[in-house]
């Protein structure tokens, strides 16, 4: 009976281990429960019907797998082709902005700490482990609805957060693993939208725009850093210190690695498809 009971307690207590994850952000109407849906229709969870777009508090995740040499497309049957698989999990989060910080504090380890101490966000933060394995965040955007100029400001604010949080990540010496950011360009089939050169250099200004109005408002409070308690988060500047211009580069500095990749989820055949942020996701896994 000991060896049985041993062995027992030793599953019992021996941490389950932590898949790598990959956190899908991005405001409502990019597409993200689509491209969920597209991924997870792939021969691994065939029996899976459509997931509808989920108005839930809680973020939905979906287990994938990408073949180890990385060449695979999300189509590949990979227990058929018998090739070794990586599994990861693609984190879904609400894009409605009253339930970003849900989407925000699965980037941060203890949420936002406020000068009297109180951690806020912390009862919703993503525990240690899963930070640690954080691979990627996927920022995806309507480009058709970028096209016509109305969803610019709200959807470069809420880049603008994201990679802010990736970016405290790193600053102040804080060990973290890089985490590099793939802005999807969505909606490609549509000859409305933006091409993903121009949805790239509309969001580098309105983010730069942006860095400009917050470092303005900071300014104008009449609040200088010495009125503020030591380590309190007073730097809310996005990219190279002082620069003139945003250019997603200058977060590199911070480690985050950003790229503007285009393609579609709707309408095969038409657009480039969802197959180059695949082969993105698989190469950080
Ligand atoms: P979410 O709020 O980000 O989860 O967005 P959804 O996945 O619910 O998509 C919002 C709407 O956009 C739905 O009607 C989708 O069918 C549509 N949609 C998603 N991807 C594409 C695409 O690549 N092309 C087109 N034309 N429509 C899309």
């Amino acid at each position: 009976l000991a060896p049985i009971l041993l062995h027992f307690i030793l599953s019992a207590t021996t941490p389950y281990t932590t898949l790598p994850s990959v956190v899908l952000v991005g405001p409502s109407g990019a597409g993200k429960t689509a491209l969920l849906t597209l991924f997870e229709r792939g021969p691994l969870s065939s029996s899976s019907s459509a997931a509808a777009t989920h108005t839930s508090q809680t973020p939905s995740s979906i287990e994938l797998s990408v073949s180890a040499n990385s060449t695979s497309s999300f189509r590949d049957d990979l227990d058929a082709t018998g090739s070794a698989a990586k599994k990861f999990l693609l984190v879904d989060t609400p894009g409605h902005a009253k339930l970003r910080r849900h989407a925000l504090s699965r980037l941060t380890a203890s949420g936002t700490k406020h000068a009297n101490g109180s951690i806020a966000g912390s009862g919703t933060a993503a525990p240690p482990s899963t930070l640690a394995k954080l691979k990627a965040v996927v920022f995806m955007v309507d480009a058709a609805a970028l096209a016509d100029g109305d969803a610019l400001p709200s959807t470069a604010e809420y880049l603008y957060e994201v990679l802010l949080a990736l970016q405290k990540r790193v600053a102040g010496g804080k060990k973290a693993a890089p985490v590099p950011v793939l802005v999807a360009a969505n909606k490609l089939d549509l000859f409305t939208a933006l091409p993903a050169a121009l949805v790239k250099s509309n969001l580098e200004m309105e983010l730069g725009r942006i860095r400009k109005t917050r470092s303005k408002g900071l300014l104008d409070s009449g609040v200088g850093a010495d009125d503020l308690a030591a380590g309190e988060e007073t730097d809310d500047w996005l990219g190279e210190y002082g620069s003139d211009k945003f250019t997603f580069k200058q977060m590199l500095e911070f480690d985050v690695e950003v790229d503007v990749i285009g393609g579609n989820v709707v309408g095969e055949g038409e657009g480039p498809g969802a197959d180059k942020w695949w082969r993105w996701i698989a190469e950080k896994i």
